[in-house]
Formats: structure tokens, sequence, C-alpha cells
């Protein structure tokens, strides 16, 4: 058995980081661009207003109220070559269109008459004010988003304000997800005596989804070494190999044989963990294969403690851990030494603080706890007792944080 933090520092040093491929703008949200972009040009183009109203002379704006000659208009998308505030004159100027000569400050519509011909101006000029100048956001030539920033909207409207269609960005891998066991019926059937729908299928699915990585659910592998090694096989063609179930000491789990028949080199197998003690994690050539145990609560937390930040560091992501915090515990939590154990947690706020309370029953049969648990409080695998008032580290659990 090796410790639950050995267990993810193997599995992150064994998998590496996908290619590259450029893809249309928006299919790069949520991803993580492969290359520093710079600027093709500087940003603003060229200096411009701020503001609706009057391009002016601040020296010629030193009393107030003071008197000018409207001698020009310039609204946005207007070019300004040619057009010169003379001294004693103003230009009517739109945001966002480009400032003439001579000009140094815009002075807002709202602090004048709004004159037409001759405009008069009540408050005092700065000499600066109002003006966007040329290159003042992002300098030509700069690398304005760098390699393994993740791509939100903010970064979408820079990308697409430099004219950039297509984007390099960190492959997504497939991830091709087994499940086993006689009792398994898909979805769609009703159980009969024995039977239980084959639920984690589409739970990994969904977490891998999240992930940004691409699910591909194989089917179920019967428990005979026959079916384990047609689906493993097919399994193996994909960048990653998820298994459920069939990982622990039982007469019908041949997960860890098959594949290590079929060439797979078993890098551990049990973790000090709970849930998910009888993990296993092994690489066939360079595909990274987690043989996760099948019950439901074990399959979900195992993934999101193990194969997830995989996945995230094979897409490029910089922080692959979900960032822990402090909690404080609403009741006494007892647990056995030698395993990390994974507590199923709802969270409130309290002032400062965050509040822990337990999710429902911990056993790890217990789905609905999952279901309402919005945190996982991880507990160190030496200590024994947490006494209610003690803070834990927690982190959140999925990207939805309703349960809050
Ligand atoms: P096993 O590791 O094969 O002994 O399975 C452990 C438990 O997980 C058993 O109660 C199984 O019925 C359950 N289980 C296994 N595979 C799945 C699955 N794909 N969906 C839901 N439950 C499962
Ligand atoms: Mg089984």
């Amino acid at each position: 058995m090796i410790s639950f933090e050995e267990a993810r520092s193997t599995i992150l040093s064994s998998v590496n980081v996908c290619g590259v491929e450029r893809v249309p703008l928006l299919d790069a949200v949520g991803r993580i661009l492969a290359e520093d972009v710079t600027a093709p040009w500087n940003m603003p183009l060229w200096d411009n207003s701020a503001m609706d109203g009057y391009a002016v002379r601040s020296a010629d704006c030193s009393k107030i109220p003071c008197q000018l000659v409207v001698t020009g208009f310039l609204p946005a998308g207007a070019r300004a070559d040619g057009v010169t505030v003379e001294a004693g004159s103003a230009v009517r100027i739109m945001t966002g269109a480009p400032t003439p000569f001579g000009c140094d400050a815009v002075v807002p519509v709202e602090e004048t008459d709004d004159g037409q011909q001759l405009v008069t101006l009540n408050e005092m000029v700065e000499k600066g004010q109002h003006l966007r100048l040329c290159g003042e956001d992002v300098q030509a030539g700069s690398a304005f988003v760098r390699a393994g920033a993740l791509i939100r909207p903010p970064e979408v409207n820079m990308l697409a304000t430099f004219g950039m269609a297509m984007v390099p960005v960190y492959r997504r891998p497939v991830v091709a997800i087994l499940s086993t066991g006689d009792e398994l019926i898909e979805l769609g059937k009703t159980p009969g005596p024995g039977e239980i729908i084959n639920s984690n299928a589409l739970s990994l699915a969904a977490a891998v989804r999240e992930t940004g990585a691409i699910p591909r659910i194989i089917g179920i592998a019967r428990d005979n070494l026959g079916s384990h090694r047609e689906l493993l096989l097919e399994g193996l063609k994909a960048d990653v190999l998820i298994t459920s179930a069939g990982v622990s000491a039982g007469d019908c789990d041949f997960v860890r044989d098959v594949l290590e028949e079929l060439g797979a080199r078993q890098l551990f197998w049990k973790v000090g963990v709970k849930p998910g003690g009888p993990t296993a994690f092994a690489l066939h050539g360079a595909i990274p294969v987690f043989s996760l145990p099948g019950n439901p609560v074990s399959t979900m937390m195992t993934f999101e403690e193990f194969a997830r930040p995989a996945l995230l560091k094979m897409m490029g992501h910089q922080r692959v851990l979900r960032p822990l915090f402090k909690a404080v515990l609403c009741e006494e939590v007892r647990k056995k030494a030698g395993k990390v154990q994974i507590v199923r947690v709802r969270l409130e706020r309290d002032g400062k603080r965050w509040l822990a309370s337990s999710a429902g029953n911990q056993q790890t049969a217990i789905l609905k706890t999952m279901v309402d648990a919005a945190a996982l409080a991880i507990l160190p695998a030496d200590s024994t007792v947490f006494a209610a008032g003690e803070e834990v580290d927690v982190h959140f659990y999925g990207s939805h944080i309703d349960l809050i």
C-alpha cells in the first residue's frame, strides 16, 4: 500500500502534456494556450477619446467658464487626418474616435453647454484628461497572453482584438471508460434480480467532460478473462483508460491480471485512502490506466483525487489540484490511523470562516451523501480524532458551488 500523496505524485509524474492543435477561437474556451501570443499592433491602435465631448487644447481652458469655437465633428469610425484643434477652438468628438492633431484633452459633454457652433466649458480641464493613448493597454510586439494561460472570456476578447481567429491549445485526451461486472445492465433497462444499472460509466463520463477531456464509453466487461481482454484492448486505443470495479481481491476481479497480460506496467495497487483503497494505476506504453474501485462513491472520489489532476496536466493546466482551504468542523470526526479519510461535507460561511458539517451517512455505499456534498474534507492519515471546532483542509467538489 502506498500513501495518498505518493499515489498522486506517481500519477502526476507518469503523465505528459498532450500535443498542440490550432482551433477556432471559441473552441479554445476552457483550454490552455500552448504558445505565447504577441501583439501584431498597438492597442489602442491610435490615440482616441474616452468620452463623448470636445477635443480641446488645455491651455485654452485655464479660466472657467471659457468659450471655444467648434470647428469639426469626429464620430467613432471617423479618420482624424487633416483635422486640427487650433488655438481657441474645439472639435466635437465621440467615444472611440481618433483624437485630432493639437488636442491634449477631451472635455465630456456633461461638463459643457453642449453647443454646436460655440461651446462653453464649465469645469476645469486637466492636460491629458479622457484620452486613451496609442499602445497604453498593449504595446505592439509584447506577449499579451502567455503559454499556459487558461482561455476565459477576457482572453477571448484580447485574442479577438488582435485578430486571432485560430488559437494554439493543448489537445484534449480521449478517455476510454470501461465498466466491469456481471451484475451490470445499461441505462434504459429496468434492473431484475441481482442487476444494477451501469451508473459509473455515466458519472465518469460526466466527470471527464467537466475536465474538458473527451469521454468514450466502451461498455461493460463481463466477469471472465475473454471479455476483459477484448474490452481492455479496445480501451487501450484511447489516450487514457479508466476502468471501474473488478480491482479488489475478489474471485471475479480480473482487471489487474488482464492488464498485466496485455503488457501494462502496474505502478501501484492499494492506496492509503478511504474511500478508494483498492485503486490501481498502470502505464501501457504512455497510456495511463486508472483502475478505480466499483462502488460509485469510491469511483467518483478516486476520479476526483487521482484521475482529474492527471487529465488536467495532460491538457496543459498549471494548477491541477483544487485549492485546499481551512474549514471549521461542526462535529467531531473519528477515524482509524494509517489512511487519509475523505469526508463529504456541506459548507457554510460564518463571518470570515467556513464551517464544515457532515453531508450525511459517510459509509461508502451511501450515494446520496455525495449528492449533498459541496466539498470534500481531506483528513490526514496519522490523526484519529478531530474535535468539533478544529480546522481541517477542504476543497470544493465539482465545478458548481450552488450547494453552499
Ligand atoms: P466490485 O469491485 O466489482 O466488487 O464492485 C464493487 C461494488 O460496486 C459492487 O457493489 C458493484 O455492484 C458496484 N459497481 C460496480 N460497477 C458498477 C457500475 N458500473 N455502476 C454502478 N455500480 C457498480
Ligand atoms: Mg465486480
